[in-house]
């Protein structure tokens, strides 16, 4: 692919500690490489040739010796060249996918090591992109991912939202910067037929939730004709999506007025704004009082943000999903559907669904499942890291 093979410095693996990363696996830790002087030297994110200690040498990565996960293979190819021309290759293969997978230019076009871009995450807004490294390794070569990206879309304007929670960890600092073009206002999201606005200066993540989308489409369906719930409704992928589809009326509740607003302006260029609520609430609390209320909905979609953010949480956080699906289920009409996600990667399928299980159980109520899924395909997962995975998401009929 590139001409010249450089010479990167060279990082070794300790023996015997080389065959995780010998069967596919696309990360080595920090207790994995022989830390000596050189290594430690290296500024975080370098690019480097790892090697076993008897010099075979096993690929090009991203090397930062601060960080836990301290190599990221970026090739197994030991003469690879990490310039422009090679992230230019990453990319248009994840293009090429995309586009056999969608219609229109509205995706996640780089998912990180299931593209082959460890650390790298980009958003497609049609004309905008949102850029995302959360590695040392990845933010050094944002030059030339820009470059290539450059090349590939010619995008009218790109947004930096480098704020992500990994960065701190790879000692990086959070900013959220316009690297070309302008953004004046909200952009447009087609998804589903429909056109959404999302901010990509300011909103959650890189502004949209595109993970959802086949959710998104799922729980719609089911809400034609009753009444729907959209609870962390965001900017309204749920609600929006579920109005259109013929629910009769949809009430959607935030914590954020940005949001909501957003949220709200997207009811009104889909035309269904005459269906749609927006509340400001807590969500445990509107639950509640929606309970005490005695409402009723043909379909609850709840779709929190992360409750468990690193293992130490998870006991806690297992607990909040819990009562969660308690609050939620019982706002269930009977016969209908209970829509329930977890971004969190840390808590497994498993335990998320006897949560849910025990959550709705408690709240009196019997039913089944009728599907357990998880992101779109433009979020795809490295076939050695099945916990990179995070979505998930239950629906289930109540009785
Ligand atoms: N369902 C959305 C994504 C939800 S993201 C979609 O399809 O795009 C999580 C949302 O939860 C954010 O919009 C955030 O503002 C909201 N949120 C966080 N804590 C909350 C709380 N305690 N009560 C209500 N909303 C909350």
């Amino acid at each position: 692919m590139s001409a010249a093979s450089p010479d990167y410095p060279r990082v070794f693996v300790l023996p015997g500690r080389d065959k995780r990363a010998a069967r596919g696996h696309p990360w080595v830790y920090a207790n994995e490489v022989r830390m000596d002087a050189e290594a430690k030297a290296l500024a975080p994110g370098a690019i480097v040739l790892l090697l076993r200690t008897d010099g075979k040498p096993l690929g090009v990565g991203t090397f930062n010796p601060h960080a836990l996960i301290a190599f990221r293979f970026l090739s197994r190819d030991p003469a690879v060249c990490v310039d422009e021309a090679f992230f230019a290759g990453r990319l248009g293969r994840a293009l090429a996918l995309r586009e056999q997978l969608f219609d229109a230019p509205y995706y996640r076009l780089a998912h990180a090591e299931a593209d082959g871009l460890p650390g790298l995450v980009v958003d497609r807004f049609g004309p905008v992109l949102s850029v995302q490294a959360g590695t040392a390794g990845m933010d050094g070569c944002l030059p030339q991912v820009l470059a290539a990206l450059d090349t590939l879309l010619a995008p009218a304007a790109v947004v930096l939202r480098n704020d992500g929670r990994g960065r701190a960890l790879e000692g990086l600092a959070a900013e959220v910067r316009v690297v070309k073009g302008r953004l004046d206002g909200p952009v447009e999201v087609k998804e589903g037929g429909l056109t959404f606005l999302a901010d990509l200066g300011e909103g959650q993540k890189t502004g949209w939730f595109f993970d959802q989308r086949d959710n998104r489409a799922r729980v719609a369906r089911l809400a034609k004709g009753g009444r729907m719930l959209d609870v962390y409704c965001y900017a309204g992928g749920f609600a929006v999506s579920a109005a259109a589809a013929g629910a009769t009326e949809v009430l959607a509740v935030d914590s954020s007025e940005k949001a909501l607003e957003l949220a709200a302006l997207s009811a009104r260029v889909n035309g269904v704004a005459g269906r749609c609520a927006w509340r400001r609430a807590d969500a445990f609390e509107e639950m509640a009082r929606l309970d005490a209320a005695g409402e009723r909905f043909e379909v609850v979609a709840v779709d929190p943000p992360a409750f468990v953010k690193s293992r130490k949480d998870l006991a806690s956080g297992l607990k909040g999903y819990g009562k969660l699906a308690r609050l939620a289920a019982r706002l269930v009409a009977p016969g209908g559907f209970l829509f329930m996600a977890s971004c969190s990667h840390n808590v497994e399928p498993a335990p998320f669904a006897e949560t849910v299980a025990e959550g709705v159980y408690k709240a009196g109520r019997e039913g089944r499942v009728l599907s357990a899924t998880g992101a779109a395909a433009d979020h795809p997962v490295h076939p050695q890291l099945p916990e990179s995975a995070y979505l998930k998401a239950l629906i289930l009929q109540l009785d």
